[in-house]
């Protein structure tokens, strides 16, 4: 077998890439010379990996960046929820192609990475590509535990979907059960435990199910059971909630017996802790989770369920030269969201390509914002800013900053915080795949 270094890729690999051979070859000299100071590889195209690609691209002109992505186009998280609203029927307003970021210079291999070699510097590709790399930056997402909840597995996912990784199952999966769901149906949800992928996520979903419920089968409910005893935006949700939908929602956290530890699809009955059955017509179960498998195969999460890192750097402490970042590492109080995701691109990429180029490294300042939608005309947000301590083993808050939406804040406000929340969307992707 012939291994194929980053600058020993076969001419079908680059076509199936994405970068024109043509291309390559007509590149000026200079410009060839100038991609010379690394080779910055990223592995995964989400929130965390096309936003690394696009800064390296943008601000290190001089080394050269190559995104190992399977997909052709990405689907976001982020406001797959409006989906079951109704808001919109398909996937296409949250469906975002590579072409642009390859325009720019990015060199996309459309291939899985299948293993993380940190000694030699390598990542070997589904299709055995051995791509050498100077630095690394992984941001591959997450995995589901499966069975971690008695029954939940793939084929259980069919009957009760998660919808939590939308390569795996997009969100119209539960949309087409809840628009065949008769009037007066009851919606189970399955809130996972701490920490998981979006920490409003599950009760903006459930707010957007109740929108659709209103407006399409008044005399439905929704329960949400939950492995936790609170969440996210906690108050400014519940208050949202009754204004909007008076008894539609009922919340239940663990310690009311909330916590689900079996499902059984035929049934459609999910069975807490203490042994009581509640039985669903429509049930998604978001399931407890962990790093996607590139990273935890590849010794990247010293077989812990996330990535220790250098809360400074992102770069893991035993594989010198590999970031990781975006839902994949550990780094509390921050939470997994793709602003984090993207803001800590900005962080690893501004470290390796320092390191490459001998540039001096700035110093390091995090931020989230983590806009809700709760109803038509109806928004609330988080704020956090955050700041690794001296010898990066954690991450504090800063001190006065950040915080949730007012309580009790005008219908204006409110408004203003859906509109804001659109242009976040809107602003994002558009670095990523604008
Ligand atoms: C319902 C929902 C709503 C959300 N809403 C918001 C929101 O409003 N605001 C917000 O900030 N965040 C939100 N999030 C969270 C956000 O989606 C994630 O935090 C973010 O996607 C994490 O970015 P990431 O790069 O770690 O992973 P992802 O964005 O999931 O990207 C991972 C990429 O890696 C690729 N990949 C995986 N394994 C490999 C491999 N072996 N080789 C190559 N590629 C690989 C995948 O194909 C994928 O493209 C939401 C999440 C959910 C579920």
């Amino acid at each position: 077998m012939i291994k194929k270094t980053r600058n020993n890729i076969s001419r079908r690999g680059l076509l199936a890439s994405g970068a024109t051979l043509a291309g390559v070859l007509a590149a000026p000299a200079v410009a060839r010379a100038q991609a010379t100071a690394g080779r910055l590889v990223i592995v995964g195209g989400g929130f965390g990996g096309a936003s690394a690609a696009r800064a390296a691209r943008d601000r290190y002109p001089n080394i050269a960046v190559t995104l190992i992505e399977p997909a052709s186009q990405f689907v976001t998280c982020p406001y797959g929820n409006l989906v079951l609203a109704g808001r919109s029927a398909d996937l296409a307003g949250i469906t975002h192609s590579y072409d642009k970021l390859v325009g720019r210079g990015v060199t996309k291999i459309s291939q899985e990475a299948r293993e993380i070699d940190a000694a030699k510097k390598t990542v070997r590709t589904a299709d055995n590509q051995t791509v050498a790399y100077d630095r690394l930056i992984v941001s591959p997402g997450i995995d589901l535990k499966w069975d971690a909840i008695k029954g939940y597995d793939r084929a259980a996912s069919a009957v009760m979907p998660h919808c939590w990784v939308p390569s795996l199952q997009p969100v119209t999966a539960l949309a087409d059960k809840l628009k065949a769901m008769a009037d007066g149906g009851t919606f189970i949800m399955v809130a996972p435990p701490n920490p998981f992928r979006c920490p409003p996520g599950p009760y903006e979903r459930a707010s957007m199910v109740a929108e659709y419920f209103k407006k399409a089968k008044p005399k439905s409910k929704i329960l949400i059971l939950d492995a936790k005893d609170g969440f996210s935006k906690q108050p400014l949700f519940l208050d949202a909630w009754k204004a909007l939908y008076g008894d539609m929602i009922e919340w239940v956290p663990a310690n009311k017996e909330g916590k689900v530890v079996a499902v059984d699809p035929a049934a459609m009955t999910v069975e807490t802790e203490f042994g009581k059955k509640h039985k669903g017509d429509v049930v998604n179960v978001i399931p407890p989770q962990q790093a996607a498998r590139i990273a935890r195969e590849s010794g990247l999460t010293g077989g812990a369920d996330w990535a220790a890192i250098d809360t400074r750097t992102f770069e893991i402490k035993s594989a010198p030269g590999v970031f990781v970042i975006g839902d994949a590492n550990a780094a509390p109080p921050m939470p997994k969201s793709g602003f984090v995701a993207n803001n800590t691109a900005m962080r690893a990429v501004a470290v390796a390509c320092s390191q490459m180029t001998g540039a001096a490294i700035p110093n390091a300042i995090y931020f989230n914002t983590c806009y809700s939608h709760v109803g038509e005309n109806y928004g609330i947000s988080v704020v956090g800013v955050y700041r690794p301590n001296a010898d990066g083993t954690k991450i504090d808050e800063a001190p006065n900053s950040g915080g949730i939406s007012a309580q009790g804040a005008t219908p204006d406000i409110r408004a203003g915080e859906a509109t804001y929340a659109d242009g976040w969307y809107r602003s994002i992707t558009n670095y990523m795949f604008g």
